[in-house]
């Protein structure tokens, strides 16, 4: 497994170059219905968490949480109003 380094706001860090840039495809805030980066109703986890990564250069995807709550896609709005299941796991 290969290790890559590089500059990610201004500070040198390492990454496995296979998950390099991938954190979003992970991490469970990105579908999440307490998810509002950069407003004051942001979830309280999400925004401890983003602040130890501003503090410490580091990048963490939430892999479990205990708050998660799924947020509705506009397909998966459609799919319920025409009587289907949301099928999203
Ligand atoms: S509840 Fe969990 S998954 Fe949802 S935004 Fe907060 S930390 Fe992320």
């Amino acid at each position: 497994m290969k290790i890559a380094k590089y500059e990610h706001h201004g500070v040198e860090v390492s990454v496995r170059d296979d998950l390099k840039g991938r954190h979003r495809e992970f991490c469970l805030c990105h579908m999440c219905k307490r998810f509002n980066p950069g407003v004051a109703s942001n979830c309280r986890i999400a925004q401890a968490t983003f602040k130890n990564c501003v503090e410490f250069n580091t990048t963490t995807p939430m892999w479990e949480c205990p708050e998660f709550s799924l947020q509705e896609t506009e397909n998966d709005k459609e799919e319920k109003e025409a009587g289907g299941k949301v099928s999203r796991a």
